[in-house]
């Protein structure tokens, strides 16, 4: 049970003063906790922490105030100079003086008594905001703080600023932040006090509220030591936890899984080329794994196209050559059903019985399934999160493969692994994560690398092309459609509530058909399944030339003879999307080009990216950059801030905490395993409030 402690942070958010559901919803949007399908909560508010700051400690006076600077004024209010009537487009105006000089404190489409409130004539008042000249004389258009004098500590003078979501009011978010931490309960010390001396940690409270209520610019950065304090917090629960569920999952000890060779060198043979030295690498690595009594936690890398399927399937022959059934998991259905076809051949030939269970297949089929998984009937299942569900039984699952695993998360590995007695595991990621990141997605699972790239792969050719010049850009897929080529065309997702005119995929589709007639297709994320597979189908086969496709291709779709990839307006895609998505072109033995379609301005960073893109194929230097460009938010193809699965976190800043929390994580479950002392005891609350909650329970399960 949770500590009762903890419970005014378990509360939601409407429970505070000023939310209403309305502005739930949009606080929901800027808090950096992975919410699924729950509702916010108040200790979620206290780490939405601040981008940056605004000083408004420069109080220069009024004649000295330089024009466009954030800058305090205090001020004498002379006299108010309300809009005539019936003229509203003539501001409301109240003068004021300081020593230096008058000023023009000015209101477009004013409440007139609350201005008389905030600024009677006569008082002393201090306003904050921007200055701004005017043919010599100063104004200052809807200061950003108005408060009587003797009111002055209730204006903050370096005031932090929190990510906004349009309709969220700065206001209205920093109120709420601020209820917040008046919440939070006294809490004990769960960091080593050594530790907290040597790294000038503050405690918990003491570091949440310098972060909010800054002093000086400086206490709200990320390197500043009170952030560093919470980030350390949040790295050791994600270690402890991390430890907890990897201590548990060993002690589910394995078997040895062997065979004689049989189905796997049969595979082998049947497959139309030759094993890459790295898949060579990695499945001596896994068979070893597989041979041993302890279990298997395997990270499998490697970039788009270096053929991480074929792996798997091998690893999943071995584990049914032991006697086994294995289970292969992607995050989307087309990408399982995917896996099927290339698998489900190859399979027939060496006599493995393999199935789908997605959440698509119904009745007698979806009966029939797991009827076979339950019997042994199936060897390989290959699916989708339906495959966690509690109606799925197997007969001996010994061998979980996760395909791209950062879609899944803690739960689901522990919910696969209720499965089985103990399946070893295999998860797959193309995304070229460095090595901290490793750690903290995954804990320290064992890694193997595919390195190299399938032979006979040619160099994909990229260029960025404004999109003005779209007509020669159709011109030139035109050619390539006559020549036989396949051609795929990606654009961006467009939310509803966009305000930007974008290019939707149905637009370009209907605007591209004219053109291509029945050669071209579509499919997107809102298509019925039937529809999705479809048009894969059509595409795969050579029926249409042209894909029109939203991202839901990104991960892992394989047409090797696909040689084009347009990607429509580039400039909102990060760089790791990018490259999954150029990774779908240059599969096979052709020359492939990429086109990356931007819309004019670019802001730097954008133009950074493309460039980028434009330079290198290398999946490991483009997540370097990435990292240097963005912050590795986008890296695992998460939220655009912060690190990913974390909330305070950010590994640019705090990559030396990493190594430090998990040998604190360590120490700490080596001499207290079942966290009871009284800093296990705090280490609870530190879990609990980093949502680590899962980690805990399997305290209590033993
Ligand atoms: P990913 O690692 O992106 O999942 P896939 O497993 O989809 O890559 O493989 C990409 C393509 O490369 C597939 O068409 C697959 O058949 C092919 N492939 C895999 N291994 C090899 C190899 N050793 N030689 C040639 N082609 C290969
Ligand atoms: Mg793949």
């Amino acid at each position: 049970m949770r500590p009762s402690l903890l419970d005014p942070l378990f509360s939601p958010i409407t429970s505070l003063a000023g939310i209403g559901p309305k502005v739930a919803v949009l606080i929901e949007k800027v808090v950096p906790a992975d919410l699924g399908d729950r509702a916010a909560r108040v200790g979620d508010l206290m780490f939405v922490l601040p981008n940056s700051v605004i000083d408004r400690r420069n109080r220069p006076g009024i004649a000295l105030s330089a024009e466009g600077a954030i800058v305090t004024l205090e001020v004498r209010i002379d006299r108010h100079q309300p809009a005539p009537r019936g003229n509203r487009s003539v501001p409301y105006r109240v003068f004021a003086h300081d020593d230096t000089g008058e000023i023009a404190l000015t209101f477009f489409h004013a409440h007139a008594a609350y201005l008389e409130k905030a600024m009677p004539e006569g008082e002393k008042v201090i306003v904050s905001g921007r200055m701004e000249w005017f043919n010599g004389r100063p104004s200052m258009v809807h200061p950003d703080h108005i408060a009587l004098a003797s009111e002055a500590d209730k204006l903050p003078l370096v005031e932090p600023v929190y990510p906004l979501t349009a309709g969220l009011s700065g206001k209205v978010l920093r109120r709420a932040i601020g209820q917040s931490l008046e919440r939070l309960p006294a809490l004990p010390e769960w960091l080593d006090a050594e530790l907290m001396r040597r790294q000038s940690f503050p405690d918990f409270t003491a570091a949440l509220q310098r972060v909010h209520n800054p002093a000086d610019p400086i206490d709200a950065s990320p390197e500043n030591a009170a952030w560093r304090r919470l980030a350390y917090d949040e790295l050791l629960a994600g270690q402890v936890s991390l430890a907890l569920v990897r201590a548990k999952v060993r002690k589910l000890h394995g078997r040895p899984l062997t065979g004689d060779g049989r189905i796997v060198n049969a595979l082998r043979a049947a497959l139309p080329y030759q094993l890459t030295g790295s898949q060579q690498t990695a499945l001596e690595e896994i068979d070893a794994d597989l041979a041993k009594p302890e279990r298997m936690l395997r990270l499998l890398q490697g970039d788009v196209g270096s053929g991480k399927t074929v792996v798997a399937l091998l690893a999943m022959a071995r584990a049914v050559e032991a006697g086994g059934q294995a289970a292969l998991m992607a995050p989307t259905e087309i990408l399982a059903r995917q896996h099927m076809a290339t698998i489900a051949p190859l399979a027939e030939r060496v006599g493995i019985k393999v199935a789908v269970l997605t959440g698509r297949e119904k009745g007698r089929d979806r009966a029939q399934t797991l009827a076979g998984l339950e019997s042994g009937e199936i060897d390989i299942v290959i699916g989708t999160h339906a495959l966690f569900q509690e109606t799925v039984a197997f007969r001996d699952l010994a061998l979980a493969v996760i395909d791209e695993q950062h879609r899944f998360g803690v739960h689901q590995r522990l919910a696969m692994n209720a499965k089985g007695q103990a399946p070893d595991m295999l998860v797959m990621t193309a995304t070229p994560i460095p090595r901290t990141l490793v750690l903290t997605a995954f804990g320290d699972m064992d890694v193997s690398r595919l390195t190299e790239k399938p032979a006979g792969r040619q160099p994909i050719r990229t260029v960025t092309l404004p999109l003005e010049r779209i007509d020669e850009l159709v011109g030139r897929v035109r050619d390539a459609v006559a020549e036989g080529q396949k051609i795929y065309w990606i654009c961006p997702l467009v939310e509803e509530s966009e305000e930007v005119k974008l290019m939707s995929a149905e637009d370009r589709f209907a605007s591209l058909q004219p053109v291509f007639g029945n050669r071209i297709g579509i499919v997107h994320g809102r298509m019925k399944g039937a529809d999705k597979d479809e048009a894969m189908r059509a595409f795969k086969a050579g029926e249409t030339r042209v894909l029109i496709a939203t991202t839901v291709i990104e991960v892992g779709v394989d047409v090797p003879d696909a040689t084009i990839m347009v990607i429509e307006h580039a400039e909102r895609f990060g760089l790791a999307q990018l490259h999954q998505l150029r990774g779908r072109v240059g599969r096979g033995s052709k020359p492939s080009s990429c086109v990356l379609l931007y819309k004019d301005p670019l802001g730097e960073t954008a133009k950074r990216r493309l460039s980028v893109m434009r330079d290198t194929e290398d999946g490991f230097v483009i997540a370097e950059e990435d990292l240097k460009l963005r912050g590795e938010g986008e890296l695992l193809g998460t939220r655009q801030s912060g690190t990913p699965g974390f909330q305070v976190a950010r590994i640019e800043a705090h990559a030396d905490l990493l190594e430090i929390a998990r040998d604190d994580a360590r120490l700490i479950l080596a001499r207290d395993p079942e966290l009871v002392s009284p800093r296990g005891e705090a280490l609870r609350l530190l879990l609990y409030v980093f949502g680590r909650d899962e980690a805990v329970r399997l305290l209590r399960a033993g």
